[in-house]
């Protein structure tokens, strides 16, 4: 396995892989790798010739007020968990060569980027699809994967990449869970034991919806006042928002039909976590 920190030595590798016809699947994180993780690096293994995995906590997506400098890292761990699983290359590249003292580009989805997450992280998609941008134009794989954990990003990756033309196909996989259905989520390594099982409640909220779903619900705003009760009994606790919305357009629905999305973000404590789930009428 390569550790490749440079950004011209990736591209040359991967314009070479491309010339020898070798299908590149790339796996862009942020790093402390979890099962969840792992997960899109079988797949991207199973699928392609040469597996890429970027590791970079990426400054431009975090607010002020953001956890940047207490994201959690473990660069050595992670390492010895790529390699455990087969991956080829880990792009490890330094945070001055993606953004150079001069940087003046970014890419914008709008419309797609203020709404759920964005309402409350101004900024946060703006970087995220910036970085992307940035990491497919330096890998450039025929196959990238994401996580459904993270919705938002997932509708505004594939916007960007048909607006934008990228030969890319985006791979989405399902979020993993821990035994108790909390998502797997590099930041659940913050939360106190009480907080961890306080934090099963984002999830059971999504199974409360599904089920009120299953009986016959379709109003939007009685589903989102029962969840909104079903976490409040959780003293660490709070809502920072709950949404019913078109998975595409991320638009609001108020009577559910065919296909949403149902997305929360809590806190659990001082820890914000985030979890959803794709709710499909017409296949049950
Ligand atoms: P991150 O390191 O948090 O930026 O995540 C890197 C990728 O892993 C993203 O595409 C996430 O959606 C995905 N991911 C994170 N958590 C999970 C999970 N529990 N299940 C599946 N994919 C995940």
């Amino acid at each position: 396995m390569k550790i490749l920190r440079d950004i011209k030595k990736m591209q040359r590798l991967a314009a070479d892989l491309r010339k020898e016809a070798k299908a590149i699947g790339f796996v862009p994180t942020m790093g402390a790798l979890h099962e969840g993780h792992l997960s899109l690096i079988r797949k991207a293994c199973q699928e392609n010739d040469c597996v890429v995995v970027s590791i970079f906590v990426n400054p431009v997506q975090f607010g002020p007020k953001d956890d940047f400098k207490k994201y959690p890292r473990n660069f050595k761990r992670d390492t010895f968990l790529c390699k455990s699983e087969g991956v080829d290359i880990i792009f490890y590249p330094d945070a001055r060569s993606m953004y150079a003292a001069d940087y003046k580009t970014y890419v914008n989805v709008e419309g797609l980027s203020n709404s759920l997450c964005g309402k409350f992280r101004p900024g946060h998609f703006r970087g995220v699809a910036t970085v992307v941008a940035k990491l497919f134009n330096i890998v450039q794989p025929v196959r990238a994967y994401f996580g459904q954990k993270d919705a938002q990003q997932v509708t505004i990756i594939k916007k960007m990449v048909g607006d934008l033309n990228i030969p890319v196909q985006i791979r989405v996989l399902s979020t993993l869970r821990e035994d108790d259905g909390l998502a797997m989520s590099s930041r659940n390594s913050y939360l106190s034991p009480v907080e961890r099982s306080e934090a099963q409640v984002l999830s059971g909220a999504l199974d409360l919806a599904k089920d009120l779903i299953r009986k016959g619900s379709r109003d939007s705003l009685l589903i989102i006042r029962k969840m909104r009760r079903l976490i409040k009994q959780k003293k660490s606790a709070s809502v920072q928002y709950i949404c019913v919305v078109n998975p595409e357009t991320l638009e609001p629905i108020e009577k559910i039909k065919d296909k949403v999305l149902i997305a929360l973000a809590v806190y659990i404590g001082k820890i914000r976590l985030i979890d959803n789930i794709m709710v499909n009428l017409k296949h049950g």
